[in-house]
């Protein structure tokens, strides 16, 4: 029977497993190499609580997004914040897709949202836009709340080097586990399926004054969205974000860790372009005060792919993430296999229905009746 559970990694899926895994009773233990939970990818994004907007190519996506965001409201009610004015716009000239049909992959998801023609701001050059209730992520309240939840289960600045398979049990560090869970997005022991990482760079940026979340769909675009701080705002670029596609870890690390100011330099020029192109005001708006860099793990293929999948090999989990919103799914299939291997510790059970129909005939025989067909013995 599965009791002890190890975890790789402090993000959003190892302290939402950890926490979900010890409240059900689990003897839990969460390894974070760095000085804090939410310390990579979790706590360096775009903190969008997706609903399914901005994946308007990929199904699955848009599915687990809107199942996920509900899911979350309900679990997490006060680790986000809604957002007055969440403006989703479709540009003339360089969408992949046009409003119509944007619109009706989002109504067919069951998705809600507002068709909108007045805007706070100027918005131009766009064959449509709506408003959308999709949030904001809490980084520093979501820190705390799962420090307090996860308690002495949490183990910090610890990085987890040593992984061994005995059969029986999963030794880490030396110590006997029922299962280990890598949910260290692939940096720890990788993925089985073809994937690779992307060094990022988001750019933070300064305003006096509240302003809407305005993201263009679909394809080579950008976005301007809310933090938890109510005066800093993230611009991220689809073309310009990446800095790179690589195949090993330490490689991703050295890139983000590299980045120069004559990059961000750059990085600033050519998303201040783009964005100027449909937000003409944002510089206006906005003061640049620094970059944001991380490592996103992503699946190979052109498709827009970002659901959540688990792998199992024997007693080792690899979650692929994706992104925040599919916490649960993750959960949901790391329980299914500790339930059937619960199920798998009782001995099959011999039917005793032929016994039954044998002594039911027997008693009918010695009556003298002959039960009627379709009569229930
Ligand atoms: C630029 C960017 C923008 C994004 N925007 C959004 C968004 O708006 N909304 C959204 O839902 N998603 C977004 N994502 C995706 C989201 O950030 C990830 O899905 C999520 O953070 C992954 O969480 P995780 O827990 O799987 O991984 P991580 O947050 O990367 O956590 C893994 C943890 O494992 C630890 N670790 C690794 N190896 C070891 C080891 N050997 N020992 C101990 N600890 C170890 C790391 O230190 C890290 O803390 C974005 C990602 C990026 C990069």
């Amino acid at each position: 029977m599965v009791s002890r559970v190890a975890i790789i990694g402090a993000g959003w899926y190892g302290c939402h497993l950890g926490s979900s895994l010890k409240s059900l009773g689990f003897d839990v233990r969460v390894f974070e190499q760095h000085h804090r939970p939410l310390h990579e990818a979790s706590g360096n994004n775009q903190f969008r609580l997706h609903l399914g907007f901005h994946y308007p190519r990929h199904h699955g996506t848009r599915v687990q997004s809107r199942d996920g965001f509900n899911r979350f409201m309900e679990r997490y009610p006060n680790l986000s914040r809604e957002i007055p004015e969440n403006i989703y716009a479709v540009p003339k000239a360089e969408s992949l897709i046009d409003f119509a049909t944007y619109r009706l992959i989002m109504t067919s998801t069951g998705i809600e949202f507002r068709e909108q023609t007045e805007t706070s701001v100027p918005i131009r050059e766009i064959a449509g836009l709506m408003l959308t209730g999709e949030r904001v992520l809490l980084i520093e309240h979501a820190r705390r709340f799962f420090r307090e939840l996860l308690g002495d289960s949490l183990v910090l600045n610890h990085r987890v080097t040593s992984i061994e398979e005995t059969g029986d049990h999963v030794m880490v560090e030396g110590e006997p586990y029922d299962l280990l869970v890598d949910a260290s997005w692939g940096q720890q022991l990788g993925m089985p399926m073809p994937f690779f990482y992307e060094p990022t760079m988001l750019l933070y940026y300064e305003t006096d004054h509240a302003h809407p979340a305005v993201t263009f769909v679909d394809g080579p675009l950008c976005s301007v969205y809310p933090t938890e701080d109510p005066n800093i705002y993230t611009l991220s670029s689809v073309p310009h974000t990446p800095l790179g596609r690589v195949h090993d870890p330490e490689e991703a690390r050295r890139i983000r860790d590299g980045v120069s100011q004559d990059l961000v330099r750059a990085k600033v020029a050519a998303m201040e372009e783009q964005v100027m192109r449909y937000l003409p005001s944002f510089k206006e708006s906005f003061r640049f005060v620094g970059p944001q860099l991380a490592i996103k793990t992503k699946p190979v293929g052109n498709f827009d792919d970002r659901s959540c999948s688990v792998f199992r090999r024997g007693r080792i989990f690899s979650v692929m993430s994706g992104k925040i919103d599919t916490i649960f799914f993750a959960m949901e299939r790391i329980l299914a296999f500790v339930e059937s291997s619960r199920e798998r510790a009782f001995s099959p059970l011999a039917s005793p229905l032929r016994r039954d129909i044998v002594t039911r005939t027997q008693q009918t025989r010695e009556q003298g009746q002959v039960a009627p067909v379709g009569a229930s013995l």
